[in-house]
């Protein structure tokens, strides 16, 4: 794997644009912000770029990247859209919100980005930079979370260093992520939707705008392959549902549950994901087992249980 002296640019600085674009058109990878945590992109168009992507990561082959667009019309090129999805587009882009879809059968994205598959996921990100990034690209990039396989994923361009320093040549640095964890993933299937991963775009938010029941993923055939269950993992070991410490936990505290730390004091669950990851990192720093209070299983607590959950699985690589 090549090595790089990696450089971190300020999305604020003029020449960030030009650098991020720059190195994607040689086929190169680049961690670039987006509202939910940094991707680590590539042309979704070049076969090598993709392959570098699952390289640096150590991600398994079978688990798909999710391809980001400048907008609707980008989409419409590489996927097949129907009335839901148009409508999805028009209501949640730019936004936390992706969408598995038909792959276009002459579509020249990368075999690798969707891994065998016949579906390809889209997203058009609410961040501006990234936009034109893509834009200027002229492709849409293939942008998994830029953190080593199962690890936790980066809210800050320090948190991507952490793993991948000197493996890519370059990191845009937006400051932290405005939603701290990943987007919401929605299949459509027989004109029904699909909730394949939760995020900040709950499902009620969904049924609200569209006015269509959303299913659980576990009622139908669709699969979101590589949503392994230890999956964003510490260091330390984690336990769930802690109400009061024990002798060598750090506590992550909710609401009234204070902690050494807390994801929201008021009990705020949207400061509570933009917390998540970063809360977990320090306190993985302590080097002792981290213990996390009990999240309600409602509305945006329901993405954040879900990753809580991978993240106390039981280690594929211990
Ligand atoms: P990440 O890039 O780590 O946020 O993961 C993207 C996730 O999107 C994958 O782990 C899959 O579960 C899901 N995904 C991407 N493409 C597809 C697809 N074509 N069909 C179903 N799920 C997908
Ligand atoms: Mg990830």
């Amino acid at each position: 794997m090549a090595t790089f002296k990696t450089q971190v640019v300020s999305e604020a600085e003029k020449g960030a644009v030009t650098a991020a674009v720059s190195c994607l058109s040689k086929g190169q990878l680049v961690a670039i912000p987006t509202e939910t945590v940094y991707g680590l992109a590539a042309d979704a168009t070049e076969h090598s770029a993709v392959q570098q992507i699952f390289e640096v990561k150590g991600r398994p082959s079978f688990n798909p990247l999710i391809c980001h667009v400048a907008g609707p019309e980008m989409a419409k090129k590489f996927v097949e859209v129907d009335p839901i999805s148009t409508s999805l587009m028009e209501k949640f882009w730019p936004g936390p919100l992706t969408l598995v879809l038909p792959a276009k059968k002459d579509s020249r994205i990368a075999d690798p980005v969707s891994a065998g598959l016949n579906t390809l996921a889209v997203r058009c990100p609410d961040k501006e930079i990234t936009r034109t990034i893509i834009d200027e690209l002229g492709h849409p990039i293939a942008a998994p979370s830029a953190n080593p396989s199962g690890k936790l994923s980066p809210t800050s361009a320090d948190d991507v260093l952490a793993g991948l320093a000197g493996k890519i040549p370059l990191v845009i640095d937006a400051g932290p992520s405005r939603e701290g964890i990943e987007s919401t993933i929605v299949g459509i299937k027989d004109e029904k939707l699909y909730l394949l991963r939760p995020g900040t775009i709950t499902a009620e938010d969904i049924s609200e705008k569209t006015s269509l029941p959303v299913f659980d993923r576990d009622d139908n055939e669709i699969t979101a392959p590589g949503q392994l269950l230890s999956h964003y993992a510490p260091n330390a070991p984690v336990r769930l549902n802690a109400t009061e410490k024990q002798a060598g936990e750090v506590l992550i505290g909710f609401g009234d549950i204070e902690g050494d730390m807390t994801l929201s004091a008021s009990g705020n669950l949207s400061e509570a994901a933009h917390n998540l990851f970063k809360t977990i990192r320090f306190a993985d720093k302590s080097g002792l087992t981290i213990a996390v209070a009990p999240i309600p299983n409602t509305g945006v607590g329901i993405a954040i249980n879900d990753r809580l959950h991978r993240a106390a699985a039981p280690r594929e690589n211990p």
